[in-house]
């Protein structure tokens, strides 16, 4: 460990799977900090987490784990948030930072905000940067290479521990930006949380059709229809709680969604090239927006021998 590398003394993580593993093999990589500690709810996944290292103590219990930690990362469900909190408040040291990875920022600032003392930083943030897979074996030091993280501190946060959380992800290899809990929602309602639910949703169709066998679905799947299934394998437990914690900005993009998908339906119907040459047009816009950006490769990828940067799937 490089004194020149180290930002905090103890890290803390509440959650062990993709995105908390993922955390403590960067943390060890990069050398941000001396010791991470580490809970998750199954024994199982804290025996795991032991045996490959990505933590350096383990404990039977989140507060157990976060005493005496300097910087504490609630790596969990968002659903299990509040409990967490709830039983890690009385332990937390003075000064502490805490923050969450949650895919919500509104609803977390709501379950975590009304238990803590004001002798504690808390500093909401978001990394976009995942995949389908989960669990304390599926994480690794560079998901979080070029990824954006969305901070949303409160209007009352220190602008010192701001910075500090700032410097933490720059570290980790992502660029930081700011914005407030309801703007988060607002776009990831758009970039991420309504493509999975078209995913959800698409494959179901898929698999209630009649006059396709499964084994044709399986057999015959497309590159666009492959991508869907890569995306509706994601975590239930994690999505469910993102409809359920972002119901307000789901359902306001689902609404515009919908009328524009009544509209294509309409062009097709009366056959209305034009309209979709267009559209299409516009479409291939924004994915070459998107290459420009770095967020993705222009290689063609599907689902064969390719491997693309095993970053580029955001959640
Ligand atoms: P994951 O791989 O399923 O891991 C979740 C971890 O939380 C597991 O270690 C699990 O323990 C633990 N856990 C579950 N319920 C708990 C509870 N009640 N108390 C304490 N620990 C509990 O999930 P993940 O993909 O890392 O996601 C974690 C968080 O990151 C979520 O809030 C999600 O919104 C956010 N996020 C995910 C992605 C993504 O692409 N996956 C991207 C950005 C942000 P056990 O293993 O013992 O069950």
């Amino acid at each position: 460990m490089s004194d020149e590398t180290k930002l905090f003394d103890r890290v803390c993580l509440i959650g062990l799977g993709l995105i908390g593993s993922s955390l403590g093999a960067a943390i060890h990589k990069f050398g941000l900090a001396d010791h991470v500690s580490g809970y998750a709810r199954s024994k199982e996944t804290r025996d795991t987490a032991v045996k490959i290292g990505f933590v350096d103590s383990i404990h039977e219990t989140a507060a157990q784990a976060a005493a005496n930690a300097d910087l504490i990362i609630i790596c969990a469900p968002i659903g299990a948030m509040e409990a967490i909190t709830r039983e890690i408040a009385p332990v937390l040291k003075d000064g502490s930072i805490l923050t969450d990875v949650g895919s919500v920022k509104k609803a977390v600032v709501a379950a975590i905000e009304p238990h803590l003392q004001n002798t504690v930083h808390f500093i909401p943030g978001h990394p976009i940067a995942g995949s389908e897979k989960s669990g304390p074996e599926s994480g690794f030091a560079e998901l979080f290479t070029n990824r954006w993280c969305i901070l949303t501190p409160l209007e009352n946060s220190d602008q010192t521990a701001v910075d500090k959380l700032r410097d933490f992800w720059l570290a980790l290899g992502s660029p930081v930006e700011i914005m407030t809990p309801s703007h988060h929602d607002n776009v990831l309602a758009i970039t991420s949380h309504l493509p999975h639910l078209i995913a959800y949703s698409i494959v179901s169709t898929a698999s209630d059709l009649e006059n396709v066998t499964q084994s044709e679905v399986i057999k015959f799947s497309a590159g666009g229809f492959r991508d869907f299934t890569r995306i509706a394998a994601s975590d239930p437990t994690m999505w469910r709680d993102v409809f359920l914690t972002n119901k307000e900005a789901v359902l306001e993009m689902l609404g515009r969604f919908s009328e524009d998908l009544s509209a294509l339906q309409r062009s097709i119907r009366w056959s209305d090239g034009d309209a979709l040459f267009d559209l299409f047009t516009r479409s291939r816009e924004t994915r070459r927006g998107i290459i420009e950006a770095g967020q993705d490769t222009a290689e063609p990828d599907f689902g064969r021998d390719h491997v693309v940067d095993k970053t580029a799937k955001d959640k």
